[in-house]
């Protein structure tokens, strides 16, 4: 018998994996694809925090991923030898209205309290023109020190290094049964401990969270990766009313991103993608003749209180679920505890 089976190697199964080998445990992980062939792979790599103000436990449970992810990462490079390009490298809000100033101004002083020395919000009264067209920032920018990136790809790629031959892809979990998981070749694992990780499908295999209202659902999102012949690679990112502008390595920036609640093909791009890549065009002068060489799309899982979803299954004994993130899955993995889930 199996001892732990985690299906699915996004972020979170093998962050999961990972933690669980480290603990001695003998862990085997079902992909359907390739690691990372889920929401993990977004080309942003957005590393952000709420707003300091109004703080609360959920906010609080952020910061304080946020804070300790550079050193878990570090950790990750030294062990694998991917580098994974963590950058804090701060987000500029371009403001629109005097009420959008005046809203920021305040968080200034709620920043320095709750983010307790760690990076600092300040107001630019004019942005750099060259990175935020003047009309776009009427009112200046905000800039939030704690905000960060990540190549998300290649941190998907250092947890599938560490976890070496556990991973075994082209096994689609076609059911679950007492004990068991049952893959769409026919293969069935007994286990121990089977831990979904299917991003936004885990939702499937969980009761309502309330009546008539599922656990969560699948959000699609659109993004792409400009390449735009200059160096941006120190610039901070950029977002605005859903449109972030994230600079990467090698000349390029990535934009995005959609928001479908309604959808038919996962990976499908489309219009919506354009007009998003308009709006950043809109915003960020350093776009204009950037070329398109990447256009993705895939489905966040969105938790009905858009958190993580992780824990023991409420009525499936020996089966836990780990999933949820919706938008921050990247800064909040490490954080998984895998005593929550027995
Ligand atoms: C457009 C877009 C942009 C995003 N940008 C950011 C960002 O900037 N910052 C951030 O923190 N988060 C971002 N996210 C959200 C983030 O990607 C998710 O929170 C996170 O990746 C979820 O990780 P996961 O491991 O739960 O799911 P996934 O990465 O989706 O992994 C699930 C895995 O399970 C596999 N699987 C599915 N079904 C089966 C099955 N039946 N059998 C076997 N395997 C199966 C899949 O192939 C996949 O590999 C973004 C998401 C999207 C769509």
């Amino acid at each position: 018998m199996q001892d732990v089976l985690v299906i699915g190697a996004g972020i979170f199964g093998l962050t999961l994996a990972r933690k669980l080998r480290r603990a001695r445990r003998d862990v085997l992980i079902a992909e359907a694809r390739a690691a990372g062939a889920g929401a993990s792979a977004t080309p942003l790599g957005v590393l952000a925090p709420h707003a300091p103000d109004n703080w609360n436990p959920k906010k609080e449970a952020q910061f304080r991923a946020l804070v300790s992810l550079p050193a878990y990462l570090a950790a990750l490079e030294e062990e694998t030898g991917h580098r994974i390009a963590y950058r804090r490298r701060g987000r500029l809000v371009p403001l629109t209205t005097a009420n959008q100033h005046a809203a920021w101004a305040r968080r200034v002083a709620d920043a320095r309290e709750n983010w307790r020395g760690e990076a600092g919000l300040s107001l630019l009264e004019r942005a750099d023109p060259d990175w935020i067209a003047p009309e776009a920032a009427p009112f200046g920018a905000a800039l939030c020190g704690l905000s960060a990136t990540v190549d998300a790809r290649a941190y998907v790629a250092a947890l599938a290094a560490s976890v070496g031959d556990a991973l075994h892809t082209g096994l689609t979990l076609d059911r679950l049964e007492p004990g068991a998981a049952v893959f769409a070749t026919g293969e069935r694992i007994v286990a121990r401990l089977i831990v979904l990780a299917t991003g936004a499908a885990a939702f499937a295999h969980l009761p309502p969270a309330a009546e008539g209202d599922p656990a969560g659902r699948g959000e699609k999102g659109q993004a792409a990766v400009l390449r735009v012949g200059r160096a941006v690679a120190d610039r901070p990112l950029i977002y605005h009313d859903g449109t972030y502008v994230v600079p990467r390595g090698a000349g390029q920036v990535a934009v995005g991103a959609t928001s479908e609640r309604h959808f038919e093909v996962d990976d499908a791009v489309d219009g919506l993608l354009e007009e998003r890549l308009d709006r950043a065009r809109a915003i960020c002068p350093a776009l204009a003749e950037g070329a398109v060489v990447e256009r993705w799309a895939s489905v966040r899982p969105r938790s009905a209180d858009r958190g993580l979803t992780v824990g023991t299954h409420p009525s499936l004994a020996g089966v836990a679920v780990a999933t949820g993130g919706f938008k921050t899955g990247l800064a909040m993995a490490h954080t998984l505890d895998p005593e929550t889930l027995t």
